[in-house]
């Protein structure tokens, strides 16, 4: 009688147990998972960049999207801890010589990390307007007029087909000059680090502009950080 007691609480305990650690499971599968490489937050409000960028579009955007992109890539290279203490630049800059299963993944959602990360911060509130100083005399000496280089930038972004970004680099030679790259890739993976890139994902302008591609470039230079890029630039 005694011992057919013990066996039932036992049994009891490990019912109790099973069933209380199962929910947790599936509550830290719904968590982001752990992983080197983190979402920023904004660096303003989701409600900012109206009404050029809608604050539903940011929200989506960056929570969603980004921290998808985040995610992903943490998921990617917890198979491979020795790539964990690389940064983000050093990894995309070296994709050929990564794990063939992961390199895609990394490709994708490490592109997307670094070009969001770059794409809020060239952004403001307020904002828009010309460079000033050495970048505005560039690009003036590049594209012959400030109004010129956004000329040929918007023609760029509305050439790029299907998604992808546009991107104002400096050429090895210390050249500006603008090219565009498909899916999430970036000029970092060739070893250049932009000065200013555009997201022209339908995911970036869809719920306010729809098809309109070229209303979105042309109200996004608006919300351009000139500030920051020029920053960038030096
Ligand atoms: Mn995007």
């Amino acid at each position: 009688m005694r011992s057919f007691r013990i066996k039932n609480l036992f049994s009891l305990l490990c019912a109790v147990l099973i069933f209380t650690l199962l929910p947790l499971n599936f509550i830290k599968a719904e968590t982001p998972t752990e992983g080197p490489f983190k979402l920023p937050p904004l660096p303003y409000s989701y409600d900012a960049l109206e009404p050029y960028i809608d604050t539903q579009t940011m929200q989506i955007h960056h929570d969603k999207h980004h921290a998808a992109y985040v995610d992903n890539l943490n998921k990617a290279l917890s198979k491979y801890p020795n790539l964990t203490d690389k940064s983000l630049e050093y990894i995309l800059a070296n994709l050929d010589v990564l794990p063939v299963d992961i390199k895609e993944a990394v490709r994708n959602n490490g592109g997307g990390h670094y070009n969001h990360s770059l794409f809020w911060t060239i952004m403001g509130k307020n904002k828009g307007g010309e460079p000033k100083g050495k970048l505005k005399e560039d690009i003036t000496k590049t594209f012959g007029s400030f109004e010129n280089f956004k000329k040929e930038f918007k023609t760029a972004a509305l050439g790029q087909f299907g998604s992808g970004w546009a991107w104002l680099i400096k050429d090895k030679y210390g050249k500006l000059m603008i090219v565009t790259t498909p899916n999430q890739d970036s000029p970092i993976m060739m070893g250049i680090s932009p000065i200013m890139g555009l997201d022209v994902w339908e995911h970036a302008y869809y719920l306010k502009y729809q098809n309109k591609r070229g209303d979105y470039i042309d109200n996004w230079w608006n919300v351009v950080n000139w500030d920051e890029i020029e920053k960038r630039y030096k």
